[in-house]
């Protein structure tokens, strides 16, 4: 197969070619069903068990400890905005956020229709304030944070310390990125159209003891409690985003699992930091090196003036959907475990040409 163009997008963000090609290959004929996976009941004993063994390699994949449930929604992350504080605050109303950027921001919003909301810090542009001014509340229904902020790519460096609360993530354009300790969350969640496939399913990872907080006005298709004894099939789940995430768990099985494609995502982040903090300054960074996203790598250029023209060049080569974010301007390069290594080579290769042509005259 030829060298598909590679698709820098934050999301949704690109697939690996296999999985595509393995879908091209069975979607008129499902395992032998007679009809496309887009056509065949939930309840049948093939989805159903596509479902249950999804969620069982999962659990194994990304090393999630036996006292957690596996739930898929759909509404998308967003849609956990609201679920989070909806299934937390049964029992107690007060709450606890950092903020870190838009999507904290906005998951902070959303819970102040259901609790009260405090602010444990905010970062600024560059950094995160340090953990001794962080306002903690000990007695929070939990402490909710975004690990990785996709839109200006700020990330925590560590996995804050809030005690005894229970930790929620919004794991988004972080999860199965790397290895990361699950024990450490009360719920960890993610939209999956970034690295586990497709939009429309979002999975939802619950420690046992919180299954049962919920407000009673929680809606039954975001009740984990009932989503987790329902195997997430309250009501038709989104079947071809959650087969998608089968394959695509397969392919991450496939390509070594979450400690090898972690380290090979530490290499292409790293050469790319390097690439922008050695140029010169003829594309910048300016977030310091310890909270920079490891994800995504916004970078502005010498002449920003330029930017159409930098961004129109790259899409003729083959270097797509490097746009940065309305909200910031600018380039971003998101490198999901479906980015090649060639693909950080090839934009490299294609920045350090254009800064020559254009910055260093
Ligand atoms: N959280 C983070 C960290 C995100 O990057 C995004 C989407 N880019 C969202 C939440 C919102 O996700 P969704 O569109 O699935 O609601």
């Amino acid at each position: 197969m030829k060298q598909r163009d590679y698709n820098f997008g934050a999301g949704p963000a690109m697939l690996p070619s296999p999985v595509l090609e393995q879908i091209n290959a069975e979607l008129f004929d499902w395992r032998a069903t007679g009809v496309s996976v887009m056509e065949i009941g939930h309840r049948t004993v093939q989805f159903q068990e596509l479902l249950s063994n999804l969620l069982i390699k999962l659990k194994n994949l990304l090393n999630i400890p036996a006292n957690y449930q596996l739930v898929l929604t759909t509404g998308g992350a967003q849609g956990q905005f609201d679920a989070i504080p909806q299934n937390l605050c049964g029992i107690k109303r007060q709450v606890d956020y950092f903020i870190s950027g838009t999507w904290s921001k906005k998951a902070a919003l959303a819970a102040k229709k259901y609790a009260d909301v405090n602010l444990v810090t905010e970062a600024g542009a560059h950094s995160i304030p340090d953990p001794r001014s962080w306002q903690l509340n000990p007695d929070a229904a939990y402490a909710y944070y975004c690990p990785n902020e996709t839109v200006a790519g700020i990330a925590f460096p560590d996995i804050p310390n809030v005690g005894k609360v229970p930790l929620i993530a919004d794991l988004t354009s972080s999860i199965a990125s790397g290895p990361l300790d699950y024990s450490q969350f009360g719920i960890a969640f993610a939209s999956a159209q970034k690295n586990l496939g497709i939009a429309g399913v979002t999975l939802v990872i619950i420690r046992d003891d919180l299954l049962d907080q919920a407000l009673a006005s929680t809606p039954l298709v975001w009740n984990y409690k009932l989503m987790a004894e329902e195997k997430s099939s309250i009501n038709t789940p989104p079947t071809f985003a959650i087969y998608v995430m089968d394959l695509m768990v397969d392919w991450m099985i496939a390509a070594g699992g979450i400690s090898a494609l972690g380290a090979i995502n530490q290499h292409k982040v790293e050469k790319l930091y390097q690439y922008i903090d050695n140029s010169g300054g003829a594309y910048i960074n300016d977030i310091l090196p310890s909270y920079r996203s490891q994800l995504n790598v916004p970078f502005n250029l010498a002449n920003n003036n330029m930017l159409t023209q930098f961004l129109s060049e790259a899409s003729a080569g083959g270097l797509r959907y490097l746009k940065g974010h309305i909200s910031v301007g600018g380039a971003r390069a998101s490198l999901y475990n479906s980015m090649p290594e060639s693909g950080v080579d090839k934009l490299i290769a294609f920045m350090q040409d254009f800064a020559a042509r254009n910055f260093r005259k």
